[in-house]
């Protein structure tokens, strides 16, 4: 074992998921026998900004938010990853979400790197017109460092299509020129791209086809639950009740439903939208979330946030494949368990990267300037989920691992011979 594994011993908090992270990249590392060297290299990132961000809020006063974007690898092309707006957000969760996109990328095999940003703040607190002036503030400061050779932000938690198309003419201002390429998850009629703003969800169904038929599963007879109901959870829903999965809970932040018989999920989510919560929903139980995790059934998405699933919670988990939508919903501790129970995970840095494949199409097609149809944006992402989850479950078997480190190693190995091959510019 190389020394620098064995001398590096931090203490892990179960909950920061910039430790989770690492603990399964030192173990993937290991299991790789990766230089040590180049162990170095991979395990920080390239670049960490900290950015102060003054925004006249609209009675007149001024706020200072503080944002972050962290570029964490740029070996295999420009970094790629999202931002996201909201109370809680730390420097170490963004470390974290920028290192899962390096890997992610290099999973499925498209020439991205990983980058992740964050402002803490609170937009459900925020009119329209501050959150345009905090955005477009955030990306002047950050005018040097993002571009379509250098890093393309997209949507996450809390940010949007419209959240994009301010960052998108911020930037073509000051380039003097209309930038589309700088961002990903846009407005279609701004160059965005078709079946985008579907991708991660259909991402997240296409993998989880591949595990029921691989388990000798029959979609009528497989009972999902989904925790979270926003782009990537409420699309899951949506693509799997139509292709006859049995959806038997599903919730928001406030809390969830459940139906062991299967819900409606039309009729849900227009109620959602409606009501914005599914607290009066008579057609169904109510549940919390926590109690929604621990229910009876085959499939289990985690499609909400971060440390879901942990060393608290992960023994009275009953599914038989879990399908991590959310990045980092299971802890590195909660791991251990579920291998135990034998349950089959899907982890996120392949089950929810249809988001990131299809960003990468939206890429293309903005600097070919031609745009696809809808049914050869949705055919390009299958072969490439299809493809990915094959290759993992190959190293899976090779390496005589879970599909979580499977991954890793896959990741790793790509990112480290890209890095072997370039060198290291000194
Ligand atoms: P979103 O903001 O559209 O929706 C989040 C959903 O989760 C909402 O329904 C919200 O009410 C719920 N939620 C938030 N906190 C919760 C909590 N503590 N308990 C239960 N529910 C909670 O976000 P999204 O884009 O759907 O992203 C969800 C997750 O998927 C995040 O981890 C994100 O990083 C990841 N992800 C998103 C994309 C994408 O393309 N949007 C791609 C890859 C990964």
């Amino acid at each position: 074992m190389p020394s620098a594994f064995v001398d590096d011993i931090r203490e892990v908090k179960e909950d920061n998921p910039f430790e989770s992270m690492m603990e399964r990249f030192d173990h993937a590392a290991q299991l790789l026998n990766l230089d040590p060297d180049l162990y170095k290299v991979l395990r920080v990132p390239n670049r960490e900004i900290t950015i102060y961000i003054p925004v006249f809020m609209d009675d007149g006063h001024i706020e200072v938010f503080t944002g972050y974007r962290v570029q964490h690898n740029f070996a295999r092309g420009p970094a790629k990853g999202g931002i996201r707006f909201a109370p809680n957000v730390t420097l170490d969760e963004i470390r974290a979400l920028a290192a899962w996109m390096t890997w992610k990328c290099a999973v499925v095999n498209i020439p991205f790197g990983g980058a992740m940003g964050g402002v803490i703040c609170d937009p459900s607190q925020m009119s329209q017109s501050e959150l345009e002036r905090m955005t477009r503030r955030y990306t002047a400061e950050l005018i040097d460092f993002i571009g379509p050779e250098r890093d393309v932000p997209a949507p996450d938690m809390n940010t949007s299509e419209q959240t994009m198309a301010w960052i998108m003419d911020t930037y073509s201002m000051h380039a003097r020129h209309t930038v589309t390429a700088v961002v990903t998850g846009k407005p279609i009629d701004l160059s965005g791209s078709k079946g985008r703003r579907e991708a991660t969800g259909r991402g997240v169904m296409l993998v989880t086809n591949e595990a029921v038929q691989k388990h000798g599963l029959k979609y009528g007879e497989t009972r999902v639950v989904i925790q979270g109901s926003g782009n990537v959870g409420s699309v899951a829903a949506q693509l799997m009740s139509e292709a006859g999965y049995q959806v038997v809970a599903v919730s928001d932040i406030h809390g969830g439903v459940y139906n062991e018989n299967g819900l409606d999920i039309p009729d849900l989510q227009a109620y959602l939208a409606k009501n914005k919560s599914f607290e009066k929903y008579g057609k169904a139980e109510p549940i919390s979330n926590m109690d929604l995790l621990e229910l009876p059934c085959e499939v289990l998405i985690p499609a909400a946030t971060e440390n879901q699933i942990t060393s608290h919670n992960a023994d009275r988990i009953q599914c038989k494949i879990l399908v991590e939508g959310a990045n980092g919903p299971t802890t590195a501790a909660a791991d251990e368990i579920l291998e135990r129970k034998n349950v089959f995970v899907i982890p996120d840095i392949l089950a929810n990267a249809g988001g990131v494949t299809c960003s990468y199409f939206e890429w293309v097609q903005d600097r070919m300037g031609y745009f696809w149809k809808e049914d050869m944006v949705n055919e390009r992402l299958k072969d490439i989920m299809v493809d990915s989850f094959h290759e993992v479950v190959r190293y899976a078997e090779r390496h005589n691992v879970n599909m979580r480190i499977a991954s890793y190693i896959l990741a790793i190995d790509r990112v480290a011979n890209i890095t072997r091959v370039r060198g290291i510019y000194a």
